[in-house]
């Protein structure tokens, strides 16, 4: 848990669209969080503060939005970064996995070297809501015999149970501000 005031901070800083990319979605968009040096900071501070200390080998982030914030904490924690891309974006060999997204189905790759068996991953994106893009990339990183340590959100929807759908497969989640009844 972080502060109450720090949390609103922080959801201050995020701008909330209502019918993007569809009616009925409200969109959670952190350009301005990430626009505003503080709060840019204080939230990459918070994300990784209960592993400051712990060996982390890798930093995986999930495209798009988790590479800016995964690349930061991977700064952060003097780890690696390992990009989780759409399928069909990396150049050399690859592991894939098929995830559930609101309406079907699509996949996410990862380059087969990108970690080695037994590192240390940590796994971050903007926000997690249903959970079938995280749930997704923790199996692609235990396919290749990592040990997935947390996974870190700035943003939950916990209504949509995404969280708890990942502490269910035994993955420790931090998240820093919720958006109850989206
Ligand atoms: P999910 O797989 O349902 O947990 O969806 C998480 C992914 O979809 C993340 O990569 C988010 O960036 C994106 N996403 C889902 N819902 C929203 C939302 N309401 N606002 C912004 N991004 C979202």
């Amino acid at each position: 848990m972080i502060s109450p005031a720090l949390e609103n901070d922080l959801k201050a800083s995020i701008r909330s669209i209502p019918d993007y990319p569809k009616p009925g979605i409200l969109f959670h968009d952190i350009t301005t969080l990430l626009g505003d040096p503080r709060a840019f900071r204080r939230a990459i501070d918070e994300l990784v503060q209960p592993w400051a200390g712990m060996k982390i080998d890798k930093v995986a982030g999930i495209e798009a939005r988790g590479f800016i914030i995964g690349g930061a904490v991977a700064h952060q924690v003097s780890a690696g970064f390992v990009p989780i891309r759409k399928k069909g974006k990396l150049p050399h060999k690859r592991v894939s996995i098929a995830y559930s997204l609101e309406y079907g189905l699509d996949e996410m790759e990862m380059h087969a070297d990108a970690v080695q068996a037994h590192e240390r991953v940590v796994l971050v994106d903007d926000l997690i809501a249903t959970g079938g893009t995280a749930e997704g990339a923790v199996k692609l990183l235990r396919q290749l015999g990592a040990e997935v340590l947390a996974a870190c959100f700035i943003i939950d929807l916990p209504d949509l149970g995404g969280a708890d759908k990942l502490r269910r497969l035994d993955v420790p989640v931090r998240t820093l501000v919720q958006f109850e009844g989206d």
